[in-house]
């Protein structure tokens, strides 16, 4: 059967949070268009649509932009405009939001680690700014706790800067002399030696700016304006992740001078290290789309719609011989929200949890969704109304061949 075929099928069933919450308001593929049927971009290239039955996943494409973001980028794409301005009116706009003197919308939190990075090297000084990684002398160091070294530092070391590894609030003060620049906290680590607040007072004494990557930290919405006042002098957070903007857009916010240092070190400058790190005008203009709607979403009613999907999917595995369900919530600060953890007796439905995870991802459409050896974890949030039910039938389906 063809996607569009069960999709199409699929319509006349109620949908899970049909009329309310941001999924409602999405495409729904369902319904012909009355010009006729849409170019189908991903058929004429022959790339596979996935429902993402996960986390936001960059390999997966992240989160699928809300349509007041789709708006912003098509209704700004017939006008030319300064990037210099739009730049300070984005940014002005969403630092009001954020309750911080200042913010830029980078290409990613990726981006925004290195240009914040960039920015405790250089200041406003064009000549460092125009040498960057190749400034001359001892390389410039950046405190870390040893627990929160990650994939993403490598953000700060591309600017030629060291990392510093320090276990404690105490090695940390020791660590900083006249070559640190900055110290960064990894808040979704799990582990830390030195918490939130020592972090930030250790560097306030020695007068070295602080950047927190929350790059995944919503849900909570209150996370966007937590750490601010805890004292970091700049926090980040991925524009395409549950903020659904841009998946190549993301915020830097907090202090008027590294922000503006940061911009310095970014496009549309051209000589500078950020300047293959562009950020378009549809994407800026989307991004602040994205935060707005975002903070102006009812979270509690989403919330809801997030449970109800979970029971409405679980109920239909439940009518299946020894299947157990729950509703499990992660405790974050990454990926908090809900979504449903599936098990069962492996003697009865003889399948193992990768086994399914595999027929997911092979059938049509193709599903990603999680596992272990003991169980399934079916995420609810990024699946549109429609594909809750796909979703649940296609799991009961390959449990119910394999009984
Ligand atoms: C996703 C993520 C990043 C990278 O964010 P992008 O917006 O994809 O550049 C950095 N740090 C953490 C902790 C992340 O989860």
């Amino acid at each position: 059967m063809k996607r569009r075929d069960i999709i199409k099928g699929l319509s006349i069933l109620p949908l899970v949070g049909g009329s309310t919450g941001w999924a409602a308001s999405l495409h729904d593929t369902s319904k012909p268009s009355p010009e006729g049927p849409k170019r189908d971009f991903f058929k004429e290239l022959g790339v596979t649509p996935v429902i993402n039955a996960g986390v936001t996943m960059t390999f997966l494409s992240g989160s699928l932009m809300l349509p007041e973001v789709l708006e912003a980028i098509n209704s700004t794409s017939h006008d030319f405009a300064n990037m210099y301005e739009l730049q300070d009116k984005v940014g002005a706009k969403i630092a009001e939001m954020l309750h911080v003197e200042a913010a830029m919308v980078t290409s990613g939190a990726a981006c925004a680690i290195l240009l914040g990075t960039a920015a405790a090297i250089t200041g406003t000084d064009h000549e460092k700014i125009k040498q960057l990684p190749n400034l001359p002398g001892p390389r410039a160091e950046v405190i870390m706790q040893k627990s929160h070294r990650y994939l993403f530092d490598q953000a700060v070391t591309t600017t030629g800067a060291k990392i510093i590894d320090v276990e404690g609030a105490e090695e940390m003060e020791k660590a900083i002399n006249e070559r640190t620049v900055m110290a960064l906290y990894f808040n979704a680590a799990g582990k830390s030696s030195i918490s939130h607040s020592d972090f930030v007072a250790v560097a306030k004494r020695h007068n070295i700016p602080t950047l927190l990557d929350a790059a995944a930290d919503v849900p909570p919405v209150e996370n966007l304006f937590k750490y601010q006042k805890i004292g970091f002098d700049l926090v980040t957070f991925s524009g395409g992740k549950m903020i659904r903007g841009p998946q190549s857009a993301g915020l830097l916010f907090g202090r008027k001078d590294l922000i503006t240092a940061a911009r310095l070190n970014h496009s549309p400058n051209e000589a500078p290290i950020g300047r293959p790190m562009k950020v378009n005008k549809e994407e800026m203009f989307g991004m602040y789309a994205a935060l707005k709607a975002y903070l102006e979403r009812d979270h509690k009613k989403e919330w809801e719609d997030w449970l109800q999907r979970t029971k409405r999917i679980g109920s239909q595995l439940e009518s299946l011989q020894s299947v157990k369900i729950e509703t499990v919530i992660d405790p974050g600060p990454a990926n908090a929200f809900p979504s449903l953890k599936v098990t069962w007796d492996q003697t009865k439905i003889k399948i193992k949890p990768e086994e399914v995870l595999v027929a997911l991802k092979n059938g049509t459409p193709s599903i990603v969704a999680n596992g272990k050896d003991d169980h399934l974890t079916i995420g609810v949030v990024l699946l549109r109304p429609d594909q809750v039910d796909v979703v649940a039938g296609r799991v009961k389906s390959i449990l119910q061949q394999a009984i």
